[in-house]
């Protein structure tokens, strides 16, 4: 199944975070890592905190959602991630935008990502991989969901480091 996940950083080296959570999910069973977007430069929503890094990788897989979550909170955590004030600063957070066409509503796991429909440092980079997507549950493609998402200060800054 293909699936794009989202990478953010904004705490401590924010470059070699990209890097070491695209080699990880490359190590990991049942993961190809067939792309990344270039990386975004943006500013924090939510409280006050540093600006971000963002990107989109694209995976292909043969794990289930859930197992494939599970797999990105082990990635955090290799990554010195702690959880405490949501929507804070983390060194790195990946979330699970989409599995291929599916939609999941199960405790603890939302397909597609909540709030991704509006978000511009998730669709900007998502729009460079794949603009005619159509985001489950909106009936939109992603690059039109760019369009009508609300501004934000981000700049793209260079390639995925693969
Ligand atoms: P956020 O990414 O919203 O800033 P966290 O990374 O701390 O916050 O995630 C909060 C919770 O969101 C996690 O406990 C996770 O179980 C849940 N969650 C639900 N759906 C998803 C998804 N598609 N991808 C990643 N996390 C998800
Ligand atoms: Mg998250």
């Amino acid at each position: 199944m293909r699936a794009y996940v989202a990478v953010g950083s904004n705490l401590g080296d924010r470059w070699g975070r990209l890097a070491q959570a695209a080699r990880a999910l490359r190590a990991a069973p049942g993961v190809a890592v067939v792309r990344g977007s270039r990386v975004w430069d943006a500013a924090p929503v939510g409280p006050p905190q540093p600006r971000y890094l963002n990107a989109v990788l694209e995976l292909e897989t043969t794990r289930t959602p859930g197992s494939l979550l599970a797999l990105l909170r082990q990635v955090e955590q290799a990554a010195g991630r702690t959880r405490d004030v949501h929507w804070g600063a983390r060194t790195l957070d990946l979330d699970l935008l989409l599995f291929g066409d599916l939609t999941v509503r199960e405790p603890g796991l939302t397909v597609p990502h909540p709030g991704m429909e509006s978000r511009r440092f998730v669709l900007a980079p998502l729009a460079e991989l794949h603009p005619e997507l159509v985001v489950p549950g909106t009936g939109l493609r992603v690059w039109r969901l760019l369009e009508e998402s609300p501004e934000l200060d981000l700049e793209p800054v260079g390639g995925y480091p693969l």
